[in-house]
């Protein structure tokens, strides 16, 4: 993808979903991958010879394709997995090619949001929104300005302040009695913590 490409799915997302942009966006490609990979999987034995030779999927992956594709689908490619531990006589170091897309792909959002950050209209807008996940703050953190990390780090610390009060009723008041908004506070506090592993399927 091209530094534009990066640049305009940022800032659209930025617009248009209230979550930490990088998480979402990789959710989304990862979605993308598993559909595309499972629709090449159930018709393509070079893809399957392929993806069995570097030992299919780490397990997250595998858990994720098995819920999108079809019993048919996942038997194939695990007939290609059999064969090949029966050729080689033992199995493949794996290299799941879901994460080395999904890493390149996050470390090219990652690098555009570094340039993104040092515009006053981008961080403008990033103030109105709840802004990165802890992990993502991390990494843009490495290579900017002190006075632009100081300015995420306080936003990111009031955003986990707000959340506070919800995450406090939950934790006392019968689950009944909770509002939609007091029950959001879990999953938006948990995706603060956990990054993009607690996002998708
Ligand atoms: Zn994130
Ligand atoms: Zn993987």
């Amino acid at each position: 993808m091209s530094t534009t490409e990066y640049n305009k799915a940022l800032c659209e997302r930025l617009e248009s979903e209230n979550r930490c942009p990088v998480c979402t966006l990789v959710r989304d490609q990862e979605f993308e991958l598993l559909r595309h990979l499972q629709y090449q999987i159930t018709r393509d034995a070079d893809v399957r010879t392929s993806v069995a030779a570097e030992g299919g999927f780490c397990p997250l992956h595998f858990r994720r394709f098995r819920k999108i594709a079809t019993a048919q689908t996942t038997a194939l490619l695990m007939i290609e997995l059999v064969n090949e531990y029966r050729k080689n006589g033992h199995r493949h170091r794996l290299s799941c090619r879901i994460c080395h897309e999904l890493d390149s792909y996050e470390n090219g959002l990652i690098q555009e949001l570094t340039r993104l950050l040092r515009e006053p209209s981008f961080i403008a807008l990033y103030e109105k929104r709840t802004g990165l996940c802890l992990t993502h703050t991390e990494a843009v953190s490495k290579s900017l300005p002190e006075q632009v990390v100081k300015f995420l780090y306080e936003h990111q610390r009031k955003e986990l302040e707000r959340a506070l009060p919800d995450l406090e009723a939950m934790g006392t008041l019968p689950y009944y009695d909770t509002t939609r908004s007091q029950r959001s506070s879990i999953p938006r506090t948990v995706e603060k913590f956990a990054g993009r592993e607690a996002f998708g399927i």
